[in-house]
C-alpha cells in the first residue's frame, strides 16, 4: 500500500466513553466484519475484559475504507487499554501510530482518564481529532463539552464531530476525518528494514505473536530477523494482520502495522520497543526504547488447599509467559505454606491475574495484603527493596524507610469536593493544585501509593456516588516514619496480615484491624485474643468469645436431612479457611481485614 493511502491511529478516551463500541462501529461501517459475524466489542478479547467492559492488553485491527476522494484507504486502529494501571501500554502503542481519536461523552464531559489519555497521545505528538460520543442522550451538551476540551486540554474542538456510536450517526464523518485530517506515515521501502516491536503475547496454536510497527523497508515471510536489542536471530515463518481475525499476508511494507511468527519460545524474549531489523544487510540505528513496565504493587497468592501448589505454578507460569509486566517469585510463609509473591502493575491487574487462576485453572486462592515497594537504607549504609511486610528486617540495624509516592489527579463534582478533600487527608495527602474545569473541581494530590493501593479507588467512588474520576503517576520515594505492624491470633503471629503502616495511624489501623478480624473469624470452642502489634508492643485488641453450642445440635432428633445439609455447608465453608495454630481463618479474611472506612 502506498503511504499516502495509510493512516495509523488509536482511540483514547475515559473509561465507558465509548471508544469500543466506537472501534465495532467503525468496523461494521467498513464492513470489515460482516454483519451476521458482528458481536459487541469486537476488539475486547478476553472473557474478564468483556464482562468487566474493559480493554487490557492493546489490540488492533485493519479497515479497508474506499473514501468519497474515491480512493481505497487502509487505516489501523490501535485500541488501547483505558485504566490508569495499564498507562504504560497506553503510552508505548501511542507510538506507533500518527493520530488519536480524542473520545469524550458528551453527557460527561472531560474525566481524569481523557486527560492522561490525551497527554500520552501530545507526548507522541499525534494529530488529534475530538469526538463528541452519546450525543443521542438527552443529557449530552456538545457546546459545553467542546468548550471544556478547549478550556482543560486545550486543544481546538471547532472541528470535533459530534458522534452516536451507538446509533451510527456520525460515524462516515468519522472515517473521513481519519483520512482527512490524521497524516499519513512517512517512511522509505528501500532503506534498510527497521520495524518496532509494539506488542507480543503468546497464542496456544502460534506461539509468541509480534506485533509490529515498520518504519522503513519492507518485511517478508522467510526473511531472518535480528532483534537489536539482545541480537538474537529469528526466521519468520508467518507474517498477517488482523481484520480483527488473523489474516496471512507476504509482506509488510514501510507505515504499515501486522504480525509475525518466528519460532520465538516466549514472551520474555521479546522486548516491547525494541528494533527489528534484518539479520543481513539492517539498519544500524535502533529506535529510542521504552523502558519496561515495573510492577508497583506486591501480594501473596497461596492455594487455599496446598496440595494445588504445583497446580498454582503451572497457572501462574503459563500467565506470565503472556504477561511480561507480571512478576512472581516463590513464597513460604509460616501460616499459609507454599506461594508465590507475585508483582503487579496495580490493584486491576492483580484483579485480574487473581480472577483468570481462580477460574480459567480453577484454584482457590488466598490473597495476602498488597504490598508497595519500600526502600530500606541500612545503617551499613546498603539500600533494600521490602517488597513483603514479613521481610522488614530488624529495626535497629535500619537507618530510615522510604515510601513510594504518587501525583493523584481528581475530577469531581462541586459538591463532592468536601468529600474528597477529606479523604486525600485522611490518607496523609499533601494537596497541590485545586482548579476548576467547567462545573467540575480538578484536585491535584501528593499521595503515598501505599494508602492508595488497598481501596483507595473504592472509597473514592462511594464518598461520590461514582461521579469522581481518577488517575495517577508515580512521583518517587520520600522518606517516612513507617513501622511493621504485625497481627497476632491467639497469641500466634499471621505474617501474611502484617502490613507496613504510618506510625500516626499505627493505633488506628491496628483497631480497625482486629475489630474486622473479630467479625470476620468464626467462633471457635475456645476463646480467641486478636492483637495488632508493632515490635513487641500491642496496639489493639479484642478477644473473639467461644462458641456456645453445636450448629446441629437443634435438630438432634428432628430433620436428618437438614442436619446433613448443614454439615455439608460447613464443610464446603471449611475448604475456604486456612489452619493457624489452632484457628481456623477464612479465606476472605485476609482481603477484607485490611479494607479501611
Ligand atoms: P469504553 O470503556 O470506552 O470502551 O466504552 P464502551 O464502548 O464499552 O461503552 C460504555 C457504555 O456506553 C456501553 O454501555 C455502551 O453501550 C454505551 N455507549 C457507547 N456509545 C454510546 C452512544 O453513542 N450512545 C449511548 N446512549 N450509549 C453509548
Ligand atoms: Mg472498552
Amino acid at each position: 500500500t502506498d503511504l499516502d493511502k495509510i493512516r495509523n491511529f488509536s482511540i483514547v478516551a475515559h473509561i465507558d466513553h465509548g471508544k469500543s463500541t466506537l472501534a465495532d462501529r467503525l468496523i461494521q461501517e467498513t464492513g470489515t466484519v460482516a454483519l451476521r459475524d458482528m458481536q459487541a466489542q469486537m476488539l475486547d478479547s478476553m472473557d474478564i475484559e468483556r464482562e468487566r467492559g474493559i480493554t487490557i492488553k492493546a489490540n488492533t485491527v485493519r479497515i479497508n475504507y474506499k473514501a468519497d476522494d474515491g480512493f481505497d484507504y487502509v487505516l489501523n486502529l490501535i485500541d488501547t487499554p483505558g485504566h490508569v494501571d495499564f498507562a504504560y501500554e497506553v503510552s508505548r502503542s501511542m507510538r506507533a501510530v500518527e493520530g488519536s481519536l480524542l473520545v469524550v461523552d458528551a453527557s460527561q464531559g472531560v474525566e481524569a482518564q481523557t486527560l492522561a489519555n490525551v497527554y500520552h497521545a501530545l507526548d507522541a505528538d499525534h494529530e488529534i481529532v475530538p469526538i463528541l460520543n452519546k450525543i443521542d442522550l438527552p443529557a449530552a451538551d456538545c457546546d459545553r463539552v467542546a468548550e471544556q476540551i478547549e478550556d482543560v486540554i486545550g486543544i481546538d474542538a471547532s472541528g470535533a464531530i459530534q458522534v452516536s456510536a451507538k446509533t451510527g450517526q456520525g460515524i462516515h464523518e468519522t472515517l473521513e476525518a481519519i483520512v482527512t485530517r490524521l497524516p499519513a506515515p512517512k517512511g522509505d521501502r528501500s532503506a534498510p528494514l527497521k520495524a518496532m516491536l509494539v506488542d507480543s503475547w503468546y497464542d496456544a496454536y502460534l506461539g509468541v505473536i509480534v506485533l509490529v510497527r515498520i518504519i522503513d523497508g519492507v518485511l517478508k515471510k522467510g526473511d531472518k530477523i535480528r532483534m537489536m536489542q539482545n541480537g538474537s536471530v529469528h526466521p519468520v515463518d508467518r507474517i498477517g494482520v488482523f481484520k480483527p481475525g488473523m489474516i496471512m499476508i507476504d509482506e509488510l511494507g514501510p507505515g504499515e502495522i501486522g504480525f509475525l511468527t518466528a519460532s520465538i519460545k516466549q514472551v520474555r524474549d521479546t522486548r516491547v520497543g525494541d528494533t527489528i531489523t534484518h539479520e543481513k544487510g539492517g539498519c544500524t540505528q535502533a529506535l529510542p526504547g521504552f523502558k519496561p513496565a515495573q510492577p508497583v504493587v506486591f501480594c501473596g497468592l497461596f492455594p487455599v488447599d496446598a496440595a494445588e501448589f504445583e497446580d498454582l505454578r503451572d497457572s501462574i507460569e503459563k500467565l506470565a509467559l503472556n504477561d511480561a509486566s507480571f512478576s512472581y517469585e516463590m513464597e513460604t510463609s509460616a501460616a499459609l505454606g507454599f506461594g508465590f509473591r507475585c508483582g503487579f502493575l496495580g490493584l486491576l491487574h492483580l484483579e485480574v491475574i487473581r480472577d483468570r487462576i481462580e477460574r480459567e485453572y480453577d484454584i482457590d486462592l488466598i490473597t495476602t495484603a498488597p504490598s508497595v515497594i519500600y526502600h530500606i537504607l541500612m545503617k551499613d549504609g546498603t539500600d533494600q527493596e521490602l517488597h513483603n511486610p514479613a521481610d522488614m528486617p530488624d529495626l535497629t540495624y535500619v537507618e530510615h524507610i522510604k515510601e513510594p509516592r504518587i501525583k493523584a489527579t481528581i475530577l469531581v463534582p462541586d459538591e463532592y469536593l468536601g468529600d474528597v478533600l477529606k479523604l486525600c487527608q485522611d490518607r496523609r495527602g499533601v494537596q497541590l493544585d485545586l482548579t476548576y474545569a467547567g462545573s467540575r473541581a480538578m484536585v491535584v494530590y501528593d499521595l503515598p501509593l501505599n494508602e492508595v493501593v488497598f481501596d483507595f479507588y473504592d472509597r473514592l467512588k462511594s464518598v461520590t456516588k461514582g461521579y469522581a474520576s481518577f488517575d495517577y503517576q508515580m512521583i518517587g520515594y520520600q522518606e517516612d516514619f513507617l513501622v511493621k505492624m504485625t497481627v497476632l491470633v491467639n497469641e500466634e503471629p499471621v505474617d501474611a496480615l502484617s502490613t507496613m503502616v504510618h506510625r500516626d495511624r499505627a493505633e488506628q489501623r491496628g483497631r480497625a484491624m482486629v475489630e474486622k478480624l473479630k467479625d470476620l473469624i468464626p467462633r471457635h470452642m475456645f476463646k480467641i485474643p486478636i492483637q495488632a502489634a508493632i515490635g513487641g508492643r500491642v496496639v489493639a485488641r479484642e478477644t473473639l468469645s467461644a462458641m456456645r453450642k453445636d450448629v446441629t445440635a437443634k435438630c438432634y432428633g428432628g430433620d436428618m436431612t437438614r442436619k446433613k445439609k448443614l454439615l455439608e455447608k460447613q464443610k464446603k465453608g471449611k475448604k475456604k479457611m486456612r489452619q493457624f495454630g489452632k484457628v481456623e481463618i477464612p479465606q476472605q479474611a485476609f482481603i477484607n481485614a485490611l479494607k479501611m472506612d
